[in-house]
């Protein structure tokens, strides 16, 4: 009998432009709609961002003023490095223009970025921290992520978006302070797995400091279990229950 292969998946890859587009787009309306089903919506606040894979300085985005829990393929934007919407009919969010063109510009390697006024993200930066490796899921973020330690009002100039990405650095994360989370991937996937597992790794630290003193893993077991968690397959891995899960819930996401 031959052997079971029982080795993880890996993200795709794919035969033509057209096919890596699509799936870009679906995964991109798979993530608003987990972002509303977590409660990540705060008005018309928060973007999360796909790089084109042919015309690499556009990306995918929300239409301004559209729920996250009611976007579909089709309703998704093109916007190109000016800001320009080259396809589809609705507006863009400028702080999404503003914010995400000097992340993506900054970083070749990100593909997607995604950013929301989350209740714990936000509450966690007004603390000015970044997240300390209190419990194993947090490791992931562990010497990985930044804090933008600035206030400057909603970011709607291209400038403040190039601070932003300066401050990321070559991490996953970055905790815009009084503001909210902004992560990032190599899929969009794992930009929106970042996003979800630091919004509860702010709820977790938050509680437990508000119970007690946490008890911090070691310098030596953080990095290591950051390699276990956090590395990039680990996050495109850690999304796919939830995109099936989506999929069977909201089929029209796929529209
Ligand atoms: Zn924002």
């Amino acid at each position: 009998m031959p052997a079971m292969n029982l080795a993880r998946p890996v993200p795709p890859v794919f035969d033509t432009i057209e096919a890596e587009r699509l799936h870009r787009k679906q995964r991109l309306a798979a993530g608003f709609r987990l972002f509303s089903r977590f409660g990540f919506d705060e008005g018309v606040a928060g973007h999360i961002t796909a790089r084109d894979p042919e015309f690499e300085d556009c990306f995918w985005v929300n239409p301004f003023g559209m729920h996250f829990g009611q976007i579909r393929v089709s309703d998704l934007l093109m916007v190109n490095h000016l800001g320009e919407v080259v396809v589809g009919d609705l507006p863009v969010n400028q702080a999404a223009f503003a914010i995400h063109s000097q992340v993506h510009a900054a970083r070749p390697d990100v593909v997607a970025a995604a950013h929301s006024h989350s209740v714990y993200g936000k509450s966690w930066s007004s603390l000015g921290r970044v997240l300390d490796p209190i419990t194993q899921d947090a490791c992931a973020f562990y010497d990985d992520h930044a804090m933008f330690d600035d206030f400057t009002g909603v970011v709607l100039d291209t400038e403040e978006g190039k601070r932003i990405a300066y401050a990321l650095g070559s991490g996953k994360a970055a905790i815009l302070r009084n503001h909210g989370l902004l992560t990032v991937g190599q899929t969009v996937d794992e930009a929106v797995w970042w996003f979800i597992t630091m919004e509860r790794s702010c709820q977790a630290q938050l509680l437990a400091e508000a119970a007690g003193t946490p008890i911090l893993i070691g310098h030596d077991m953080a990095l290591l279990t950051s390699e276990q968690v956090g590395s990039h397959d680990a996050g495109w891995f850690s999304f796919q229950p939830l995109w099936d899960r989506i999929v069977r819930e909201q089929p029209d996401l796929l529209d």
